[in-house]
């Protein structure tokens, strides 16, 4: 049994580490687990929890970093100054964007010290892409999130959850003028990016724009994400360039899903619970990724601190230590020698639980949905976005659209 704890304050870099070999595990999804407890609202997804709900953001972070992150992720997904602004959102006129973004970075940095984690500062995708405003107005967007994550010192920086290519190149350009390592993940499938850009392709385009580590995150199921990571290690190795590679997927079962991934899914984001991995599905990728070559691997939406375990708990023999969360989760069930019914002491072993096929308890629930598959992206005028509350009349049409029968397969 490998010891609990790991080097303590080792605050190498982030490319010191995985230069080195070393597996540095991330973190999991704070939008959907922060909206779950009560404090973001789905849609916005509030990143100015941290500063209305400071206690729950670091909570979530704690929870993480003794599961064993090894990176804490800054919450400012969405955070973008255009996106505080959406839709009815003012968060600006409410806090400030750049309270919201240095409120996010404080209470990462606090929790980071009290472990061996270094702390990324993140940016995502942008309604100004989406509305098709230039390269110079989508970066300036980035550059003011950037100017916090300078002046707060942050570790490295990420570039995450981004359909088109087009606009994390530009990001990533933008991160590098910090002078700091930039990590850049698409939330794409093996098709490729919104405007059918193919994986490798991508990755490509994002190793030359200046990220050092490279992959995926969100959108679709860890097997969906391996498949697109092989395809971006493919690229990378046909274009003679390298990366790390890094992968953060959903922890949702996503078979079914289109090119659009989950947010697709007639579930998303309120009845997505019968598609939740197991600790043990988590096992079966932390040992697909790393045999695949990854190194970052973490998770996005659905990652709770138990799966970030179950990856610290499923690569524990390379690493040499397990997280501190261990010491209430022995390897594979073994603590279930202490149950009082025989029949669930006779669980307490590898063989049943990796052999087990959990049941979704709905009979009358089929095992797959049917994606919408509306099949807008940039450039359409149905994805422009506004400032002001979308109106009953837009939504009306909305209503009228949609080809809601339920959610069976035809
Ligand atoms: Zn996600």
């Amino acid at each position: 049994m490998a010891p609990i704890g790991g080097t303590p304050k080792n605050k190498k870099g982030i490319l010191e580490r995985l230069d080195a070999g070393e597996i540095v595990i991330g973190d999991g999804g704070f939008v959907i687990a922060l909206e779950k407890r009560g404090y973001v609202k789905a849609g916005p997804w509030t990143p100015e929890a941290a500063l209305e709900h400071p206690e729950a953001v670091r909570q979530l972070h704690r929870e993480f970093l003794r599961a064993g992150s090894n990176v804490l992720q800054t919450f400012t997904f969405y955070a973008s100054d255009d996106k505080l602004e959406n839709r009815g959102n003012y968060v600006a006129d409410k806090h400030s964007g750049k309270k919201v973004n240095e409120a996010a970075c404080d209470i990462a940095k606090e929790v980071a010290q009290e472990g061996d984690a270094l702390v990324a500062g993140g940016v995502s995708q942008t309604p100004s892409y989406l509305s098709s405003k230039s390269e110079a107005e989508v970066k300036s967007i980035f550059r003011k999130q950037l100017e916090v994550f300078t002046k707060k010192n942050v570790d490295f920086l990420i570039a995450e959850y981004f359909e088109h290519v087009e606009e994390a190149v530009w990001a990533v350009e933008t991160l590098k003028e910090a002078g700091v390592p930039v990590a850049a993940t698409l939330c794409i499938g093996p098709e490729g990016d919104m405007h059918g850009i193919l994986p490798g392709e991508c990755a490509v385009k994002l190793v030359n724009a200046g990220a050092s580590i490279v992959g995926v995150n969100c959108h679709f199921d860890p097997a969906t994400s391996l498949k697109t990571l092989k395809l971006m290690k493919e690229g990378l190795a046909a274009a003679k360039l390298k990366a790390h590679l890094m992968s953060q997927p959903l922890a949702f079962h996503t078979p079914d899903c289109g090119k659009q991934g989950f947010i697709d899914l007639p579930e998303f984001p309120f009845a997505l619970e019968p598609r939740i991995l197991s600790r043990w599905d988590i096992h079966k990728y932390a040992r697909e990724a790393y045999n695949l070559g990854v190194r970052y691997i973490g998770g996005c939406c659905g990652f709770e601190p138990y799966h970030i375990r179950a990856i610290a708990e499923e690569l524990a023999p390379e690493r040499g230590f397990l997280p501190q969360a261990s010491e209430k989760h022995g390897s594979w069930g073994s603590e279930l020698s202490m149950h009082t019914k025989p029949w669930v002491r006779a669980r307490a072993r590898k063989e049943y639980w990796e052999n087990l096929l959990p049941a979704s308890g709905r009979p009358y629930c089929p095992s797959l949905s049917k994606p919408d598959a509306w099949g807008v992206t940039k450039g359409d005028a149905e994805l422009i976005q506004q400032k002001e509350a979308t109106s009953e009349q837009q939504q009306k049409e909305l209503f009228k659209r949609q080809k809601f029968k339920s959610s069976t397969v035809a």
